[in-house]
């Protein structure tokens, strides 16, 4: 089984479509992430990423069990701490993304909204590394995301792992496994979605893997919807073949593939309590 744990959404999509692209690449579960990378959707307008949660919100709905909806605010914006409220209690989201664009991590504004996070208990995904805009890459260098554990219990996956400060990054995530956090219940966990460019790769994922361990590492296809399966699918494929480079074994490629986000997005306890409703 496989969970595409970093899926961007346009605002162009339908759920049939979205459904029809996982059925084809072979993805179980996917978290979608609200539309901020395309028009009209933009960081720098709080009503286009209010929008954008909305659509998403349509998109999932009746799709829970495979699609996972995470909303999309900016801290600069004073409403972002209560749009994200709204949009995991009344639009159905389940997690928050989110890129530092003229913010830092430790900055009070951010530390406002991920205080709110721990609040609702969800699960965060944050841009880490050198960003598309070309002028953010400053604001996320992965150290500065180690202010995100003045918020005991939350649980957070850094995009890209990182690149270009990959191993700035996997020192960040070292740091709970020397303290003896188990990888489920450590502040941070990786995923690749690259990130680096291919000639890094190898290189980078071996130290990934080596220093924090699968459990702390999860795929992730970076594609934007709407697009083919076979366009996630090549995502899939370039990973196993590095793992098999790698000499990964069946159960590290299993937790690289589903069980680390699975722990991420809490999905076994969400399924005991929805028996339980
Ligand atoms: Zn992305």
């Amino acid at each position: 089984m496989i969970i595409d744990a970093h899926l961007h959404t346009s605002g162009q999509e339908t759920a049939a479509d979205v459904l029809h692209s996982l059925d084809d690449a072979g993805v179980e579960i996917a978290v979608l992430l609200a539309p901020f990378l395309t028009d009209p959707y933009t960081l720098a307008d709080a009503a286009s990423l209010r929008d954008g949660n909305k659509h998403l919100s349509r998109l999932v709905r009746g799709h829970e069990d495979r699609l996972v909806g995470f909303a999309v605010v900016n801290p600069l914006h004073p409403t972002a701490a209560d749009d994200l409220e709204h949009a995991v209690t009344n639009l159905g989201l389940r997690g928050l993304k989110t890129v530092p664009t003229g913010w830092y991590p430790y900055d009070d504004c951010a530390h406002h909204v991920f205080a709110r996070a721990a609040a609702l208990q969800i699960p965060v995904l944050l841009h880490s590394g050198i960003f598309i805009d070309g002028r953010s890459g400053r604001f996320c260098r992965p150290t500065f995301y180690e202010a995100l554990r003045d918020h005991p219990g939350l649980r957070v996956t850094l995009a890209h792992l990182g690149w270009p400060w990959c191993d700035e990054a996997i020192a960040v995530g070292l740091i709970d496994l020397i303290n003896g956090v188990p990888p489920a219940e450590c502040c941070f966990r990786f995923d690749i979605s690259f990130g680096p460019p291919p000639v890094y790769r190898h290189e980078v994922l071996h130290k990934a893997l080596d220093v924090l361990g699968p459990e702390l590492i999860q795929f992730g296809s970076d594609r934007f919807l709407p697009c083919s399966g076979a366009h996630i699918r090549t995502a899939v494929d370039e990973v196993h073949a590095l793992l098999t480079d790698l000499n990964v074994d069946d159960s590290g490629r299993e937790q690289i593939m589903y069980h680390t986000a699975a722990a991420w997005l809490n999905l076994e306890n969400r399924e005991k309590t929805l028996e339980h409703k």
